[in-house]
């Protein structure tokens, strides 16, 4: 059978259900995808060594023909040795492997191989360990080349990968290469088939570079390309225009309790332009938890609704929404304005400060009747009607699906796009913002308002937690609060809310037998989750246990302490943000990450956030370290070679940029098919994932 491009992967010689899962993990499906996935860097193994030439500390080929080969039991350790002794005419060298029984079995004496390794001497002379090796009539696949590396996870090898590549090398002459053949000469690029072939199979470390360059430039390119047109789509459409009016700006900042930070003036006049304009707004309001994003929603929120069209906020949990729901009732009872809460569980309405808890089958009354809504994605539910939406803003997100925006459109009656403010608190490093956040406009809160605390902070592994312990009981025996986070399980919530009961339980009976200890977990219900932070927020817990669920904005000043378990398992951005639940009040705050890994990469990424509490550094780090991955979410699958190297290249994202820009109108004027085909099947990629 012929590979094609779209053959499933688990076709492959060799890939039973284990890696064929394990494969998907990695967003892995068919050949095509295998093909992008990149190798990291390479290993120089091209270079073959005579026997004799080869000295202690080499890491090279050698080939000859196997003289000897034995297996044995080691007394001492139990660990089975297999020894060969390899000869090529002129030199010899001792081949060692451990615990690989099969090897004796592979080799046998007369067989010509070929080995790459490192060299290293013991007792009895040179020797080569656990070498990888391949019968030297073969192509080189393991050894005798540039050896690529893959960025694999758990349960895969190199190995695997690298045989799986030259299966899928097959199909590469197949690939259409839709870059315009002057953006190729211009910037000196290979084609597509070509370039595939160097990054898996380079003959020198100049071919894979060159092959690496032009996969990144391209994915860059279409980035760029996909961007600029989500934002003419954007600009095609048509907004509530919303005048800006001095005095309205005035009334509300006068309304509130303190003056607003340089920061968050300069994104809420950004937002007064943006409404202002025919076309809708579509910005990303970032800013550090704690740095007062909610206000400068309010005040576009306000703006909007003293013209007499409605604001709606999104929240991600009922609790938030709830919590909004309260935040926004308080600023906006100076004015005469009715404010709705809509969740899965709750509705309700509030005025000049004064909430009314509703049924639920009034929530389609409150659409029509309220000035802002606040709820979570029950907003969106059939039977939700509005009169008028001007503005949407969606909190702890960093964009408004496709979805999402679909509905708000629909729900209004004259069909005109709302306005889109999104929020959130992850830090979204530069080079990003340039490519896959490029259709949006951002607006930056770096300032924090005064009064804020930076959280100590503190690494700690295994007993150690005792002083963490401590160190809570005597803050809540002082009247404050605390959380603690539980590990992150990949599996499932389900394992997740189970490992917190256990949890709590253990905490319960071992720890903090005289604390008042409640769980927080994905598996509640919306209700018994809103009660539960009630009670926390009544002071009537003092110690939370929560899954990672905790992240999203809730404010509890009174909880000043927070135990994060398994802290390695969480990004740096991450776990700054769940850090930043604490420290909101007066009281100094501690923040411990408690981590199961002591290895040395691990402790120096955990220590950034002892000495640090600068969130864009933070994310900046973690982009390095793990990618944009976390950052990025599923929303941008559409691109193959997305990897932390690929945002690495400031010059490159200009370069593309630039090309980017030249290229659009060919295709707003459908003047190339081939590029107009190739980013309208990416458009569909990202919509549908
Ligand atoms: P986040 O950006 O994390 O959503 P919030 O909007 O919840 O932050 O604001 C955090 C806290 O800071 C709130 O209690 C809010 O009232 C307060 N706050 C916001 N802006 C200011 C300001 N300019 N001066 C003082 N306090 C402020
Ligand atoms: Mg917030």
């Amino acid at each position: 059978m012929a590979l094609r491009l779209d053959t499933p992967l688990s076709d492959l010689t060799k890939v039973g259900k284990m890696t064929s899962s394990r494969l998907k993990r990695l967003g892995l499906d068919t050949v095509e995808d295998l093909l992008f996935f990149l190798p990291t860097r390479y290993e120089d193994y091209s270079k073959i060594t005579p026997l004799a030439e080869v000295h202690e500390g080499l890491e090279t080929t050698v080939e000859g023909i196997v003289q000897l080969i034995s297996a044995k039991r080691t007394s001492r350790k139990r660990m089975l040795l297999t020894q060969a002794l390899l000869h090529d005419g002129d030199g010899y060298l001792r081949l060692i492997w451990f615990n690989q029984p099969y090897i004796a079995k592979q080799l046998e004496q007369g067989v010509e191989i070929r080995c790459s390794g490192k060299v290293d001497q013991d007792g009895s002379g040179l020797v080569m360990r656990n070498p990888q090796y391949e019968l030297a009539d073969r192509p080189p696949v393991h050894t005798g080349r540039l050896l690529p590396v893959y960025p694999l996870t758990d349960g895969l090898t190199n190995k695997q990968l690298r045989f799986l590549q030259t299966q899928a090398a097959e199909a590469i002459s197949e690939m259409v290469d839709w870059m315009p053949p002057e953006a190729m000469s211009a910037h000196d690029l290979i084609p597509l088939a070509d370039a595939l072939a160097a990054v898996h199979f380079p003959d020198s470390m100049e071919a894979a570079e060159a092959g690496r360059r032009r996969m990144y430039f391209g994915d860059l390119l279409l980035m760029h390309l996909h961007t600029l047109n989500v934002r003419e789509k954007n600009r095609a459409a048509k907004a509530r225009k919303v005048s800006f009016k001095d005095d309205v700006a005035k009334e509300f900042v006068e309304s509130l309790p303190w003056s607003l930070t340089g920061d968050q003036k300069r994104a809420l006049w950004s937002v007064f332009q943006d409404i202002g304009e025919g076309a809708p707004m579509n910005r990303l309001l970032e800013g550090d938890v704690g740095s007062g994003k909610t206000v400068v929603a309010a005040g576009a929120m306000h703006h909007v609704a003293s013209a007499g069209h409605q604001a709606v906020l999104m929240a991600p949990t009922s609790i938030l929404a709830e919590q909004h729901f309260e935040t926004l009732s308080k600023l906006f009872s100076p004015f005469v304005m009715r404010i709705g809460l809509v969740t899965g569980s709750a509705v309700a309405v509030s005025g000049q400060g004064e909430r009314t808890n509703l049924k639920k089958k009034d929530a389609p009354d409150i659409g029509v009747t309220a000035d802002i809504l606040v709820g979570t994605h029950a907003l969106f539910s059939e039977s939700m009607k509005y009169r008028s939406i001007g503005l949407a803003v969606i909190d702890e997100q960093h964009r408004f699906g496709v979805g999402q925006r679909k509905a708000l459109v629909s729900k209004n009656p004259d069909s005109l796009t709302p306005h889109l403010l999104s929020m959130t608190a992850t830090p979204i490093p530069r080079t990003l913002s340039l490519t896959v956040f490029g259709d949006l406009d951002i607006s930056v809160l770096k300032e924090k308002p005064a009064n804020r605390q930076p959280v100590e902070t503190s690494v700690l592994h295994g007993a150690a937690v005792s002083g963490a312990y401590n160190s809570i009981k005597k803050a809540v025996s002082e009247g404050r609060q605390a959380f603690v986070i539980c590990p992150l399980i990949e599996e499932s919530e389900t394992m997740q809310s189970k490992a917190a009961l256990v949890e709590a339980e253990r905490l319960k009976e071992e720890v903090f037998p005289d604390l008042r200890i409640e769980t927080l977990h994905g598996k509640m219900k919306p209700a018994e989750k809103d009660e539960v932070m009630g009670r926390m927020s009544d002071g009537k817990i003092d110690v939370l246990v929560c899954t990672s669920l905790v992240e999203v904005g809730i404010d509890i000043p009174n909880a000043t302490h927070m135990l994060i378990e398994g802290a390695e398992r969480f990004g740096l951005a991450q776990l700054h943000q769940f850090r930043g639940r604490i420290g909101r009040g007066e009281h100094g705050s501690v923040c411990f990450l408690r981590s199961d890994s002591r290895g040395p990469e691990t402790m120096q990424r955990l220590k950034l956030l002892e000495t640090t509490s600068d969130g864009f550094y933070l994310a900046e780090k973690d982009l390095e370290i793990r990618g944009p991955g976390t950052m990025i979410g599923k929303a941008q699958s559409g691109f193959g070679t997305l990897s932390a190297k690929l945002f690495s290249d400031p010059r490159l994202i200009e370069q593309t940029r630039e090309e980017a820009e030249k290229l659009y109108p060919l295709i707003k004027e459908e003047k190339n098919t081939l590029l107009t085909q190739k980013l309208e099947q990416l458009s569909a990629q990202i919509l549908l994932s």
